[in-house]
């Protein structure tokens, strides 16, 4: 600001009293946004990149546009991060992949070790937001935040929520008080723990909530507070990691319902599988069929985890089932989806029934 006074106070020429006046500001504003917090958005599709055919109508293609122009549709962004974007995929998230999966969790964890960040953002898909946010919080090493966003209307569309979205999602991630919250979903101003988050409404753009813990803060009008943080992140880093030559090994989930037959599991016996989650009824339970469809199973050397299609509760061990006698595991509170995931990346490490089981209840 002295050398702005003392260039409108000498007696040089007007037109060059502008030009320095103009170059000071430049330089003062460039000073003030290197000290912004740094951003990388890592991009893979979804509805928030969506285009439809028209303002009024809810059809749309996912992934459409993308992240340079999803950016620039919320200009004032740039007064809380210095942002850079890069096109990690283009799909829809039903298409997501573990390929997809391992590359977004192997360039976050480059992002942090070589201090290229202070957080990321990733744009998503909503249908499976919720199964890549816990595959992160598993993998992605560091206390600096990763939040997933994505919308529920396409950018065409009227009142699209994605702009507001992506807003508040780098709003998170550029709050230091967001550190060491492991994995976020910040959608709809609430701010979720990624491993309790779980979309659960097909189209309403409340899509997303944790249906045992609620959620953990909420992000409003620029402003970001928590309330309470998820213990088993605060306690616990994993003992996982990832490279590319890392092979996950398949796990499937069956679906238990009334008079459910054997097939699907003996389909998963015969493919060799090395998993099986069932999304059981209640409290992880299954029919007679199911019953001695999982001791062939077990017999055959898959590690079979009891879980529930109940959105909320947990899955009790020797509760109903004698997981003891049968050698199953118990998901405790993680949805199928979920449980799928951690048995994938347990399996990583270890075959013991027993360590398998202390990783669900330890992560
Ligand atoms: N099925 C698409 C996806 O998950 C659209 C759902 C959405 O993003 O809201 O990417």
């Amino acid at each position: 600001m002295l050398i702005f006074n003392l260039i409108q106070t000498s007696k040089i020429q007007p037109m060059k009293k502008f030009l320095l006046s103009a170059l000071t500001l430049l330089f003062a504003f460039s000073m003030y946004a290197q000290q912004l917090p740094r951003i990388i958005i890592l991009a893979t599709g979804g509805t928030i990149a969506g285009t439809g055919a028209s303002a009024d109508r809810a059809g749309y293609t996912a992934g459409k546009i993308p992240i340079d122009e999803l950016v620039g549709a919320i200009p004032s962004v740039k007064k809380i991060a210095q942002i850079s974007g890069e096109q990690i995929s283009s799909i829809g998230s039903q298409d997501m992949t573990i390929d997809i999966w391992k590359k977004l969790a192997i360039r976050a964890n480059e992002i942090f070790e070589k201090n290229e960040a202070d957080g990321i953002v990733v744009t998503h898909g909503t249908d499976t937001q919720e199964e890549t946010g816990y595959f992160l919080d598993l993998l992605v090493n560091s206390d600096k935040p990763v939040v997933l966003t994505g919308s529920m209307r396409p950018a065409t569309a009227i009142s699209a929520d994605g702009p507001k979205n992506l807003y508040d999602a780098i709003t998170v991630a550029a709050s230091p008080k967001a550190k060491g919250k492991g994995v976020i979903v910040s959608f709809n101003e609430g701010i979720f723990d990624a491993r309790d988050v779980m979309k659960m409404s097909t189209t309403k753009v409340n899509a997303f909530y944790s249906p045992n813990t609620g959620p953990i803060g909420q992000v409003y009008d620029g402003k970001v507070e928590f309330y309470q943080a998820s213990m088993r992140e605060v306690n616990e880093k994993t003992p996982f990691s990832i490279t590319t030559d890392t092979k996950l090994p398949r796990v499937d989930i069956v679906y238990m319902y009334a008079d459910a037959p054997p097939d699907m599991i003996d389909m998963l016996i015969a493919k060799k599988v090395d998993g099986i989650v069932i999304a059981g009824v209640g409290n992880g339970n299954f029919n007679k069929a199911y019953m001695e469809a999982v001791k062939r199973a077990v017999a055959a050397g898959i590690i079979v985890c009891r879980a529930s299609r109940t959105p909320s509760g947990r899955v009790v061990l020797e509760d109903e089932i004698n997981d003891e006698e049968l050698g199953t595991i118990v998901s405790d509170d993680l949805t199928p989806q979920k449980a799928r995931i951690l048995l994938m990346i347990g399996l990583t490490k270890t075959k013991d029934r027993k360590q398998l089981q202390k990783y669900f209840f330890t992560y």
